[in-house]
């Protein structure tokens, strides 16, 4: 089985009270974040990092605040979700909450010849889903971690989740890894 491991927007404006667009509670998913990027490494398994970068006048922002504009602290992701020179980890940054708008993502999962991708980060119900709706129609296996991933919306979150299990994909968790 050739496991990938799928990292959706874990940067700083998500994932902190003193972020741009904090996802309320997100910080607590940190340490998950972190033993997942160990796991990675230590198992040789490929990290996809997607990270948005926005320009200051995306389209986004006609939606949300201003947040991880390409450059400043906001958009960079912690250490611990950081393989650096540990293992193989490869970013997409991105303008548009859905990942496979950039025309990176598809040649680099050619590349990697996943069997399954296994799906973490923020936000559940926007670019999560958007990703696990990608990834699912590659026709692999998709399982997303509920104690890796946060939401705004528990409700929007509980049907993104319903969408992707009714897709074929799974929910697991980081302590199967
Ligand atoms: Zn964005």
């Amino acid at each position: 089985m050739n496991t990938v491991f799928f990292d959706v927007d874990t940067q700083l404006d998500f994932l902190y009270p003193a972020g741009a667009l904090y996802v309320p509670g997100a910080e607590a998913i940190v340490p998950v974040l972190g033993r997942l990027t160990t796991y990675a490494v230590t198992h040789g398994i490929p990290i996809v990092s997607t990270m948005d970068a926005h320009t200051g006048a995306d389209p986004e922002f006609a939606a949300w605040p201003h947040h991880c504009v390409a450059g400043c602290l906001g958009q960079r992701k912690p250490e611990v979700t950081l393989a650096g020179s540990r293992g193989p980890q490869h970013f997409i940054p991105k303008q548009h909450v859905d990942c496979f708008t950039s025309a990176a993502l598809l040649p680099l999962l050619a590349e990697l010849q996943a069997d399954h991708y296994v799906v973490y980060g923020v936000v559940t119900e926007v670019c999560v889903r958007h990703a696990l709706r990608g990834l699912l129609a590659t026709g692999k296996r998709v399982t997303v971690l509920a104690d890796a991933i946060k939401e705004l919306s528990a409700a929007a979150a509980q049907e993104t989740l319903a969408e992707l299990t009714a897709a074929g994909g799974a929910i697991g968790a980081s302590t199967d890894y």
